[in-house]
C-alpha cells in the first residue's frame, strides 16, 4: 500500500474547516484499498502574521519542501501588511510553481446559468499585474509594474498544451488552446506572452492553438462556454476569467484548483477565507476535496481520485445533502458524512 506525506496549510477564514473535511475524506481511502496518508499541519496566512509577525514562516515552506504535496484551505492575504510577507507568492517562489490549473465543469444536478461547460484555465501565477511592484508617483499618482518574462510565459504555455494534450486522450476530443490577451493596448508584454505562447504551440502541431482579446473571451465564455477547452492566461486575466468560469459551472463552492511545478505541486480550492460564513462550520467542503483528487492524480492515485470525485458528484446528483450556497441547510460535516456515505456505497 502506498503512503504519502502531505503539508497542510489550513490557513484563514473557512481554511480550516475545509481542510479538515477533505482530510477525513482522504483519510478512509486505505480501507479502499487506496493510499496512507502522514499529515503535517503548519502555520500560514493572516492568523500566522499576527502570531508570528511573518505569513509564510521558513519552517512552513521547509516543510512544504518535503511533503510529497501541500494542501492548502484560503489565506486572508488582503489583510498582510508588506513586512508580513506574501504567503501565496512566497509558496510560489519557494515551490517553483509558475501556473495554476483550475477546471471548470458543469456537474449534474448543479444548476448553472451555462448549457455545458468544461474547461481548464492555465494561469500564470507568479507575474503580470500582481508582480506587487508598485509605487507613488510625485503627481498624487500611482503605478503597478506589469511583468511578464518569457521563461514564466513559456512555463504556462508548456503547462496548458501538456493539460490539453491528456484531456485530449482522455475524451477523444480535438482540444483547443485558447490564448487570452490585449496585445492591442499593452503591446509589449502581451506581445511577449503571445511569441512564447506561440513557440510552445509549434511544439504541439497536433493540437489547436487559437488567441482571443480577453474582452471577447469573457463573454464567449458566458455566450458560449462549449466554444473552450484550455485557456491560457497571464496572472489577472486568469484570475478573473477562473471566477467567471467557475460562476458559470457550479459555483465557487465546487472548483479546485492546483498549481504544479517540476519539483513540487501544492493544491487549493478557488475560493476565499470566506469570512462571511468562517467558523458556522457552513462552508461547502467539495471544493476542497475536489482539489484533493486532484492532488491524488498529482500523486499518481488515479483510482482513488476518480472514487472521492464519484462520490462528491453522486452525493450533489441526489440532492439530498447540500451546503447553503447550493441551496440547502446541511452543515461542512453532514456533506462530508455524506461523500464518506457515498463512498462505501
Ligand atoms: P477572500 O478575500 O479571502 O478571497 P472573499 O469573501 O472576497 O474572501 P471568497 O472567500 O471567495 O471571497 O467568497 C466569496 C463569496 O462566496 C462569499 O459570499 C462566500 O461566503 C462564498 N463562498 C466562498 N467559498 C465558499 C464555500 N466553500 N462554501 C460556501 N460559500 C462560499
Amino acid at each position: 500500500m502506498s503512503q504519502h506525506k502531505i503539508c497542510l496549510l489550513p490557513g484563514d477564514g473557512i481554511g480550516a474547516e475545509v481542510i479538515d473535511c477533505a482530510v477525513r475524506v482522504i483519510g478512509t481511502l486505505a480501507d479502499h484499498d487506496g493510499p496512507r496518508f502522514v499529515f503535517d499541519t503548519q502555520p500560514a496566512g493572516h492568523g500566522t502574521f499576527l502570531e508570528t509577525g511573518h505569513s509564510l514562516p521558513n519552517t512552513t515552506l521547509e516543510a512544504a519542501k518535503a511533503a510529497d504535496a501541500v494542501l492548502l484551505g484560503a489565506m486572508d492575504v488582503a489583510e498582510i501588511p508588506p513586512h508580513g510577507g506574501d504567503p501565496l507568492g512566497g509558496l510560489r517562489i519557494g515551490l517553483e510553481v509558475s501556473a495554476s490549473i483550475r477546471p471548470s465543469l458543469t456537474i449534474p444536478g448543479v444548476a448553472s446559468p451555462a448549457g455545458d461547460i468544461d474547461c481548464v484555465i492555465v494561469r500564470e501565477v507568479t507575474e503580470g499585474l500582481y508582480a506587487r511592484d508598485e509605487y507613488m508617483g510625485d503627481d498624487d499618482s500611482a503605478y503597478a509594474v506589469r511583468v511578464i518574462t518569457r521563461g514564466a510565459s513559456t512555463k504556462a504555455a508548456r503547462m496548458a498544451f501538456e493539460e490539453a494534450r491528456k484531456r485530449q486522450q482522455r475524451s477523444g476530443k480535438p482540444g483547443l488552446v485558447t490564448a487570452v490577451h490585449k496585445v492591442g493596448v499593452l503591446k509589449l508584454s502581451d506581445g511577449l506572452f503571445l511569441e512564447a505562447c506561440a513557440d510552445v504551440a509549434r511544439d504541439y502541431p497536433d493540437i489547436p492553438y487559437e488567441t482571443r482579446n480577453v474582452d471577447a473571451c469573457a463573454m464567449e465564455l458566458v455566450r458560449d462556454p462549449g466554444a473552450f477547452d484550455v485557456i491560457l492566461a497571464t496572472n489577472v486575466f486568469g484570475d478573473i476569467l477562473s471566477d467567471v468560469a467557475a460562476g458559470m459551472a457550479a459555483g465557487l463552492g465546487l472548483a479546485a484548483s492546483a498549481c504544479i511545478g517540476e519539483r513540487w505541486a501544492y493544491f487549493e480550492p478557488v475560493h476565499g477565507t470566506a469570512p462571511d460564513i468562517a467558523g458556522k462550520g457552513i462552508a461547502n467542503p467539495c471544493a476542497t476535496i475536489l482539489t484533493a483528487a486532484m492532488m491524488l492524480r498529482y500523486l499518481g492515485e488515479d483510482a482513488s481520485a476518480d472514487t472521492v470525485e464519484a462520490a462528491v458528484y453522486r452525493v450533489l446528483a441526489d440532492g439530498e445533502v447540500r451546503t447553503g450556497d447550493l441551496g440547502g441547510t446541511a452543515s461542512s460535516a453532514q456533506m462530508t458524512d455524506a461523500i464518506l456515505a457515498a463512498m462505501r456505497r
